[in-house]
């Protein structure tokens, strides 16, 4: 930072380098500092389950060796966090295969239709479990050229959202229609909501609301960084409109053409 300020010192105010520079440079360590930040949380995310697991096993191995009681109930701890993370690395994987995919431009003819018809069918166990009653309304010829398994978790997250902060016993209601700028895929809950002040940083990486919420709902925080990327992907445009109390609806405008 000392060198870029004695650079622009030198520069004279009516040579831009010195502040071009400046700006690189501040983009550059944001960057980097994404980066250091994005590592040390995935590393977090994953110690936690690992350390209770590995307490469990020394616990296993010592006091409770002959309990029969114990060992089924710790197995069933172990199971879960060890699921947990499963799920924390393949939503990490997914993240950087779309992220190293961004600049390629999708180009297979995807039936949103069908995705989300699919996509909705394998999660009514799901909102059944819960209670809630999932509902499609779709358009029946909504095409974009795009990336289906994409496309298909992207509808995935955010359902799943939907049915997880949505109300026991509540309506997910996802909709496709055209308009003419595109198509709009819409999933709107009649859950929690979300309050103004999260709103714009609820797409950043293990961003959560409520972190216990997410963490016994079984989230990994990345499903909306993975549904932003994916978006961006297909030129789309994501709102989320919500209030607390009534509920969300994520809205995303894929583009005509
Ligand atoms: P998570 O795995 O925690 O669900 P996401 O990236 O999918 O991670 O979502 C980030 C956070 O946004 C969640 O932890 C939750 O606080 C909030 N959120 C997402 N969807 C909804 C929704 N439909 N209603 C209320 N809050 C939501």
């Amino acid at each position: 930072f000392t060198l870029i300020v004695s650079k622009l010192a030198d520069t004279g105010p009516d040579d831009m380098r010195g502040v071009m520079t400046l700006h690189d440079v501040t983009t550059q360590r944001r960057v980097e500092q994404t980066r250091a930040d994005f590592v040390a949380n995935a590393s977090h995310e994953i110690r936690t389950p690992l350390t209770t697991l590995l307490g469990f096993i020394e616990t296993l191995q010592g006091p409770a060796r002959d309990d029969a009681a114990a060992r089924d109930k710790f197995l069933g701890i172990m199971r879960e966090q060890a699921e947990r993370m499963r799920r924390l690395v393949v939503d990490l994987l997914s993240l950087s295969r779309i992220e190293q995919r961004e600049h390629e431009i999708p180009t297979d003819k995807v039936i949103l239709d069908e995705v989300v018809g699919r996509t909705a069918a394998a999660l009514q166990q799901i909102a059944a479990a819960k209670n809630t009653t999932l509902t499609l309304d779709l358009d029946g010829k909504a095409v974009i050229l795009g990336d289906g398994d994409e496309l298909a978790q992207l509808v995935q997250n955010l359902i799943d959202n939907a049915i997880k902060y949505g109300r026991t016993g509540g309506q997910v209601k996802v909709r496709l229609s055209q308009t003419g700028q595109g198509i709009v895929l819409s999933v709107t809950d009649d859950g929690e909501g979300i309050a103004r002040e999260h709103l714009p940083r609820l797409t950043e990486r293990f961003y959560r609301v409520d972190p216990a919420r997410s963490r016994s709902a079984g989230g990994t925080g990345l499903g909306l960084a993975i549904v932003k990327h994916i978006v961006s992907r297909h030129r789309g445009r994501l709102t989320i409109d919500s209030e607390v109390g009534k509920g969300t609806t994520f809205t995303i405008l894929f583009p005509k053409g």
